[in-house]
């Protein structure tokens, strides 16, 4: 179900119209809703049911303490790419213990902190950070839980930048040179090993990578098992994609489905990692058109949301469906680009749309709940937005507007020459 949807003439979130949060908190300012963000979550738990598994939503998508209490509330458990990642989940009352840590660069200081609070495992990406993480664990006399992130050698079929599955791409360990990794982690005083773990990509759009990436993970598991070596949990990392404009990725359920027609009868807990899946359409950005401007060839609207709020269309080539908060009637349409006011020819939200608008009104930026707000940045000096959940009728302020000086905060000129 869209929670981002119009009635009498107008767009809501949830029950509160989004010309209401506009008023009350300005714009540019994310917009979340508790209930989409709820379903995405259960969807996953719904269709994994009976089997033993974790869902470890995946931090950097959306990290707002909000968003991770209402998934820590339904069970869920966390994959974190930093300390402050963990910080996040641990002060949102998520619990270290369903938690995983990935990354290719962790550094000594997060792995301690790691440790110390006690994570579920550790997704290592190469042997250096197994050696690291076998000192320090035999400094602290902790065990450490770890699964090695393999490569599979699969193609994602998804954009480059977020295709990370491939021999060229710099994650993970070959799955070629992977048991020999595991028996020498094996042998490793404090070492612990537990999982096989893999992730090929991000905004997957069809079961197939993810089935090639299984069968090769369980061919690994049971080579290790004839080695001796017992594996307890596979991990099949995030990935999956959603309907930005006319994509067709497999529901939930049915990627679920597939994944356990496949595990059949290995006794094995399966972890997910989903990110986007769960927070990219439970979240919008919303932004005022500040002026219309018209160079003869092409028509633009200039907002106030810009690359440093939204970052996918100039990074990604993304492609995020724009509505007109308060619906105008078509006979007014144009088409427009959708650029904001910052000095970059990249920053754009959309090119050529058709809209019916005037300075002054509210457009909604689809789509935005993940990689949005937590991808935004201060440049041009521009304070990040605000960021609201709705819960029902209701509209809560979960991250207030940054000021001015909150950007300037810890910033000093040099000390006058004597
Ligand atoms: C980014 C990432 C995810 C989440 O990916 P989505 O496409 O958002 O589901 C999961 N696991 C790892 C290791 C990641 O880097």
């Amino acid at each position: 179900m869209n929670h981002f949807a119009y009635s009498k003439g107008q767009l809501y979130a949830e029950g509160v119209p989004l010309t209401d949060i506009a008023s009350r908190y300005g714009t540019p300012a994310y917009v979340y809703s508790k209930q989409a963000l709820s379903d995405h979550f259960l969807a996953y738990q719904q269709a994994l049911s009976g089997k033993s598994h974790l869902i470890c939503y995946a931090v950097k998508a959306n990290s707002n303490l909000a968003v991770l209490k209402v998934l820590a509330d339904l069970g869920a458990g966390f994959d974190i790419v930093s300390a402050g990642e963990l910080q996040r989940v641990l002060r949102a009352g998520g619990r270290a213990d369903k938690t995983v840590f990935s990354g290719v660069g962790k550094r000594a200081d997060e792995i301690e902190y790691a440790l110390k609070v006690g994570i579920h495992c550790f997704n290592v990406e190469s042997e250096g950070e197994l050696d690291q993480i076998q000192g320090i664990a035999a400094r602290l006399n902790v065990p450490a839980a770890v699964s090695l992130r393999v490569n599979p050698d699969v193609d994602a079929l998804t954009h480059p930048y977020i295709s990370t599955g491939l021999k060229e791409n710099k994650f993970g360990i070959g799955i070629d040179t992977a048991v020999t990794v595991y028996q020498r982690a094996a042998t490793l005083s404090h070492i612990d090993v537990t999982g096989v773990d893999c992730h090929i990509g991000s905004q997957l759009t069809e079961i197939a990578p993810f089935l090639d990436a299984l069968d090769r993970t369980l061919a690994l598991v049971d080579n290790l098992s004839e080695s001796g070596i017992t594996i307890k949990h596979l991990d099949l990392g995030g990935g999956l994609g959603v309907r930005y404009k006319n994509e067709s990725p497999p529901p939930i359920d049915d990627y679920i489905a597939a994944i356990l027609n496949k595990l059949g009868n290995h006794d094995l807990t399966l972890i997910l990692e989903p990110g986007r899946s769960i927070a990219a359409n439970a979240g919008i950005l919303l932004s005022k058109v500040e002026y219309i401007k018209d160079n003869g060839d092409k028509k633009f609207a200039v907002v106030d949301a810009a690359m440093n709020d939204m970052i996918r269309p100039a990074l990604y080539e993304a492609w995020l469906n724009i509505e007109s908060v308060v619906y105008r009637d078509s006979k007014t349409e144009e088409v427009y680009d959708i650029v904001g006011p910052v000095c970059e020819t990249g920053d754009f939200l959309g090119k050529d749309r058709r809209l019916a608008i005037k300075p002054g009104d509210l457009l909604c930026i689809h789509s935005a709940g993940a990689y949005g707000f937590t991808m935004s940045s201060n440049y041009n000096s521009r304070p990040r937005a605000p960021e609201i959940m709705v819960d029902k009728e209701t509209a809560h302020l979960v991250r207030a507007r940054e000021s001015i000086d909150s950007l300037m905060q810890g910033e000093r000129t040099l000390p006058e020459a004597q």
